[in-house]
């Protein structure tokens, strides 16, 4: 996507190549045409054992594979190791959305990352889980840089996407590409909350599988 508007881009000096963590699509969107437009290496680390249930993963990381391979971009489909996840999250339950428990889950996706970019030859970082409005940009930072901070000479790469018209891009590439819309940030607490928040105004409760940028209709459940 070419827009006049996007700064053009750069990696930190004597960078190279990346690995970017995706959470989904529609976030990853913009980063990956920012980067393909500036000439960039990279590929997609898709790590999100977070998200719950299986359904709602296999739609999110099945979005994300339509975008890299249109764009020709490799894409490395990570564990789904779920119980792990519940482990490292155990006792923070009830913690709100950008609590410690989701510190501990930006912790483990990153390290994940971190390790697969040391062991394969990337000397960069970074993800799009900071384009979202919903997230707090010091929290991903300070988990990717403590991940990256692991391995010699790995850099997690903090680069603010939502600046310069990122978020806007954001949303009009997910239009362009009618990409799926979820309604929770993904682990089973952040459904539930959002659930419970949605019913505290009288709306219904999320159905999964059925929302798409850009399109007017609402798909019917399966
Ligand atoms: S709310 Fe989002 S970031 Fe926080 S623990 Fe759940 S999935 Fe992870």
């Amino acid at each position: 996507m070419k827009d006049a508007l996007r700064p053009s881009l750069a990696l930190p000096e004597g960078r190279s190549k990346v690995l970017l963590h995706s959470c989904c699509a529609p976030c990853s969107g913009e980063v990956m045409e920012a980067m393909l437009a500036a000439g960039i290496q990279y590929d997609i680390f898709f790590y999100n054992p977070n998200i719950h249930p299986v359904k709602e993963y296999e739609i999110r990381k099945n979005e994300n594979i339509r975008f890299a391979e249109k764009n020709g971009i490799g894409f490395i489909d990570a564990d789904y190791d779920v119980d792990n996840w519940f482990d490292r999250i155990k006792g923070l339950e009830n913690e709100p959305e950008r609590g410690e428990r989701c510190t501990k889950c930006f912790d483990m996706r990153f390290e994940r990352t971190a390790l697969y970019a040391y062991e394969h030859g990337y000397d960069t970082i970074t993800s799009s889980l900071g384009i979202s409005r919903w997230k707090d940009m010091n929290q991903i930072n300070g988990s990717g840089e403590r991940a990256a901070s692991r391995y010699e000479n790995l850099l997690y790469w903090t680069y603010n996407w939502r600046k310069h018209g990122g978020s806007a891009r954001m949303i009009e590439i997910s239009k362009r590409e009618e990409f799926y819309q979820q309604e929770y940030c993904g682990c089973v607490y952040s459904l539930r909350d959002t659930n419970r928040h949605r019913r505290s105004q009288g709306r219904d409760r999320i159905t999964l599988g059925v929302k798409f940028y850009g399109r007017e209709e609402i798909l019917k459940p399966d």
